[in-house]
C-alpha cells in the first residue's frame, strides 16, 4: 500500500508532489516482518541499513561532556565551526581534498543533505541521472523536489558500475546532476580510480551537469580497496562537484543524524537556506559527538571492517552455493545484491509461480522467515538485497533456511 492511498483512506488529500510516492518498499518489508515477529514466527530480517555495533564510548563520553557544558542550544545554521573543522580535516586527511569552512555544510543525516541539495537546485523537470541499481531514497527525493530520476541500468555483467557510453547517452541540456554512490548500498560496488576517470571525462565535455558523490560507505571496503572520490581524482570537477558523507555507517551513529558534504560556496550557501526553514540547525550534542568521532581514535574502523569482511566471504559463499542464484562480490558496504535469474518461473510447494524478484522474496518471508529486499527497491531486477550487518550465527541460520526454502522450489 502507497502512503497515498493511505492518507487518502482517512480523507486526507496528499499534496501532487507526493501522490506517486509510495513508502519505501524497505520500510513495508521490515513492518511486515516485524509484525510477523510479533505474531510469534522466528523470523531474521536481514533488511536493515545500519551497522549491528554500538558507537563507540569516547563518542558517547562526548556527547555527555557537551551536555554538561551546556551545549544544548541552537548552533549555527549548517554547522558548529569546530565540527566544520573537523569534516576539513577529515576532507584533506583521508580523502586529499581541501574545502575551506564556508565550503563545508552539516545536516540531520546524509538524507537531509541529499535533500538540501536537490531542494536548492532542482527546478521542475531538471534531472537527475542515477544509475541502477541504487538506493531508493535518491529517486523519490528527486521527485519531491520536481524533478525527473533519469535511471540507467548497471548490468550485474559490468559490476554494477555505469559506463561512460551510458552516461554520455543519458545527459540532455535538462541534466543538473549525476548521483554517484560508492561503496554503492544496495550492491556494495565500488568505484576505484580507473573506474571513476571514464566517468568524470565525459562530465568535463558537458560542463552544466554537476556531480553529487555519496561516499557514506568509504570505510567499510575490503581486499585493499583503495577508496577514492572524484572531487580528488579530478581538480577541474571539484567547482561543480558535492562531496556528500556522513557519520552514520563508519561510527555506528545512524541515531545521532549527523551527515555533512564539501563543495562550492555557492551550492553549500544555497542548501543552508533550504536547511533555515527545516530544521534551523542539526543537534548540538550530535554535532559535538560526531566532532569526537572524526577526531578521536580511529582504530576500530579497521576491525569492524575485518569483521564485515568474515560475514561478507560467509554471505557470498554460501549464496553461489544454492543453484539459481548468482552472487558477485562486492567491494564495499553491508550488503550482497544476488541474482535469482535462475529460480523465476519455479513453483513453490503451494503451487505458487515465482514471476519477480519480489514474489521470491515474498515466499522466503513465508516459508524461511527470513526478510531481505528485492532488487525491483532499488531499480533492478531479478535481485535481491542482503544487508549482513548482523551476528555471524544469525546469517548462517538465515543462509541454511534461504537455501532449503530454494531447495523446495520445483
Ligand atoms: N546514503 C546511503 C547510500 C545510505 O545507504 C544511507 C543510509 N541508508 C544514507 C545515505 C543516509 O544516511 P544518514 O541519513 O543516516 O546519514
Amino acid at each position: 500500500m502507497t502512503m497515498a492511498t493511505k492518507v487518502e483512506e482517512a480523507g486526507f488529500r496528499p499534496a501532487s508532489r507526493i501522490a506517486a510516492i509510495g513508502v519505501s518498499k524497505i520500510l513495508q518489508i521490515g513492518a511486515r516482518a516485524n509484525q510477523m515477529k510479533r505474531e510469534g514466527h522466528p523470523v531474521i530480517i536481514l533488511g536493515a541499513g545500519e551497522p549491528d555495533f554500538d558507537t563507540p564510548d569516547n563518542i558517547k563520553e562526548a556527547a555527555k561532556a557537551a551536555i554538561d557544558r551546556g551545549e544544548t542550544k541552537y548552533t549555527a545554521l549548517d554547522g558548529t565551526p569546530e565540527l566544520k573543522k573537523a569534516v576539513a580535516e577529515k576532507f584533506r586527511r583521508e580523502n586529499g581534498v581541501d574545502y575551506a569552512l564556508d565550503e563545508i555544510t552539516i545536516a540531520t543525516g546524509a538524507k537531509q543533505i541529499l535533500f538540501n541539495a536537490f531542494m536548492a537546485s532542482i527546478d521542475p523537470g531538471d534531472e537527475v541521472i542515477i544509475p541502477t541499481p541504487y538506493w531508493t531514497s535518491y529517486s523519490d527525493i528527486v521527485e519531491i523536489c520536481g524533478g525527473v530520476p533519469v535511471l540507467v541500468p548497471c548490468a550485474a555483467a559490468a559490476g554494477f558500475r555505469l559506463k561512460a557510453e551510458q552516461l554520455e547517452k543519458a545527459i540532455t541540456p535538462r541534466t543538473r546532476w549525476l548521483l554517484l554512490n560508492s561503496p554503492s548500498n544496495p550492491s556494495g560496488t565500488a568505484y576505484g580510480e580507473a573506474d571513476y576517470r571514464p566517468l568524470l571525462d565525459v562530465l568535463l565535455r558537458h560542463p552544466h551537469v554537476w556531480l553529487m558523490v555519496d561516499d557514506m560507505y568509504e570505510h567499510i571496503v575490503y581486499d585493499g580497496f583503495r577508496f577514492v572520490t572524484p572531487a580528488a581524482i579530478e581538480p577541474r570537477l571539484r567547482e561543480r562537484t558535492l562531496t556528500i558523507n556522513g557519520v552514520s555507517k563508519a561510527y555506528a551513529m545512524t541515531g545521532w543524524r549527523i551527515g555533512y558534504a564539501g563543495g562550492p560556496k555557492a551550492v553549500i550557501k544555497a542548501m543552508a537556506v533550504i536547511q533555515s526553514q527545516a530544521t534551523s540547525c542539526p543537534s548540538s550534542v550530535s554535532q559535538a559527538a560526531s566532532v569526537e568521532a572524526l577526531n578521536g581514535p580511529q582504530g576500530f574502523l579497521k576491525e569492524r571492517q575485518e569483521s564485515f569482511r568474515q560475514r561478507r566471504d560467509l554471505v557470498v559463499a554460501a549464496l553461489n552455493a544454492i543453484p539459481g542464484i548468482d552472487c558477485r562480490t562486492p567491494e564495499g558496504a553491508f550488503y550482497t545484491f544476488a541474482g535469482c535469474a535462475g529460480l523465476i518461473g519455479k513453483k513453490t510447494p503451494s503451487g505458487k509461480v515465482i514471476e519477480t524478484d519480489a514474489d521470491f522474496t515474498d515466499y522466503l518471508l513465508q516459508e524461511a522467515h527470513v526478510a531481505v529486499v528485492p532488487g525491483s527497491a532499488f531499480g533492478l531486477s531479478p535481485f535481491f538485497r542482503i544487508s549482513y550487518a548482523t551476528s555471524e550465527a544469525e546469517l548462517k541460520e538465515a543462509l541454511q533456511r534461504i537455501a532449503q526454502a530454494c531447495a523446495r522450489l520445483a
